[in-house]
């Protein structure tokens, strides 16, 4: 192959296009191949399809991959044409979406890093701005979603992340089903979920069989306002209710330590994980060591044998013999005399009604607690940005399960 044809096939662009003339500089070390389009098939306007007459050219300029440790940049003047209804327009090139700087190839190559990397070590690797990074994550995420194909959704989980330490926080929609968010948004409020419903639709809305979440009032009530028999289908998750159980330990828990370290007996001293392992995940060796001390308390013993217990009340198949076990239930806590687990026990007698709908309807945000522990490895990769809008994008990024690449790359 000679002179310049090889440069042609290897950019393999189609008879259209040809290489016209390649343009080193060495310092700095870049490559400029510039491409002219030699005719054959009409030119066509990028709206509509039609052929066109040419107007004129446009010079642009488009970073490519590195060719010999060379940044290089494919540069043409595009046509432009005259078209009877959208007047005069640039023509699409093979190599580029739209008017974005990069060529589909570096896009992607920049999509690919990004899923393994930061944006900081890919900027750096890709020697692009944090922010040419950021705008080739954010058009992939909008191509990604654009090209969602279904948004009915039957089973929805919602959870809140932190961003950051200033109690920022973003609201983040899964599908536990898929395992994908399907939506995340600055905040924690009743308008953040309203939004997304209001999105949704009222099909797909009708078409939702459960809704997973903490009890966190926003939420529930933009459920309630928004998808019809809520009612039936707002489900708490039972690793929620086991949470604030086990916090309630733990506080009964630290007060009879403070009590018993008075009298001289350090029996409750770091004794925090114990009472919040679960039995199976025990050894045989811990199981006796945990026996003894159960034995040697009072309240925090009785604490822990009412979470227990709670957690054995979530395989019932019927609402009424779920609703008997927690009213059982709620009455053997109300007898007790430890005020965070009165505290508690007053939360899930008023929320009893979405815990049954959770065992019913088999409803978990297990899957989303999955998602929040891939969620802390996208902050720890995200932490140069700086507001949370870019953090909820980088969420959709990792984890929307979206078809990221440029059209006819999607590698
Ligand atoms: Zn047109």
């Amino acid at each position: 192959m000679a002179g310049r044809d090889w440069l042609d096939a290897v950019l393999g662009l189609g008879p259209e296009w040809k290489v016209t003339r390649v343009e080193p500089t060495r310092d700095p070390k870049e490559l400029r191949v510039e491409l002219q389009r030699t005719g054959g098939s009409p030119l066509r306007c990028p709206h509509c399809g039609e052929a066109c007459p040419g107007y004129d050219t446009r010079r642009r300029e488009w970073r490519n991959l590195d060719a010999w440790g060379y940044k290089t940049f494919l540069v043409c003047n595009v046509p432009r044409v005259q078209c009877p209804e959208h007047g005069v327009v640039t023509i699409q090139v093979p190599w580029a979406e739209g008017s974005t700087r990069y060529t589909m190839e570096f896009e992607a190559e920049v999509i690919r890093w990004l899923k393994v990397a930061s944006v900081q070590a890919v900027a750096s690797r890709m020697r692009l701005s944090w922010n040419a990074v950021d705008g080739i994550m954010q058009r992939a995420v909008a191509r990604g979603l654009a090209r969602r194909k279904t948004k009915a959704v039957r089973r929805l989980s919602v959870d809140e992340t932190s961003f950051r330490r200033r109690h920022q926080y973003v609201t983040v929609v899964s599908n536990p089903e898929t395992g994908h968010v399907v939506h995340v948004a600055p905040g924690r409020g009743k308008d953040v979920l309203l939004a997304f419903y209001e999105g949704m639709g009222e099909k797909y809305r009708e078409a939702v069989e459960s809704v997973s979440m903490d009890m966190w009032g926003p939420y529930i009530s933009a459920t309630l306002a928004m998808i019809p028999d809520a009612v039936m289908k707002i489900a708490f998750d039972r690793f929620h209710v086991a949470k604030h159980l086990g916090d309630a330990v733990d506080k009964v828990r630290r007060a009879e330590h403070r009590a018993l370290v008075k009298e001289g007996n350090g029996i409750l001293v770091g004794t925090k994980w114990q009472w919040l392992k679960g039995p199976r995940r025990k050894t045989h060796a811990e199981k006796l060591a945990f026996a003894r001390l159960r034995a040697g308390t009072r309240r925090t013993a009785q604490a822990w044998e009412l979470k227990e217990a709670a957690a054995n009340l979530w395989n019932y198949r019927s609402r009424t013999w779920a609703l008997a076990g927690w009213h059982r239930w709620l009455e053997w806590a109300s007898d007790c005399d430890l005020e965070p687990v009165l505290k508690t026990a007053r939360m899930i007698r008023e929320h009893l009604w979405g815990i049954v709908n959770a065992i019913i309807l088999r409803a978990t945000n297990g899957p989303a607690e999955g998602i929040n522990s891939r969620i802390k490895t996208v902050k720890v990769r995200s932490r140069g940005f700086r507001n949370r809008e870019r953090f909820a994008n980088a969420i959709l990024f990792h984890l929307g399960g979206l078809d990221l690449y440029p059209d006819g790359l999607r590698t």
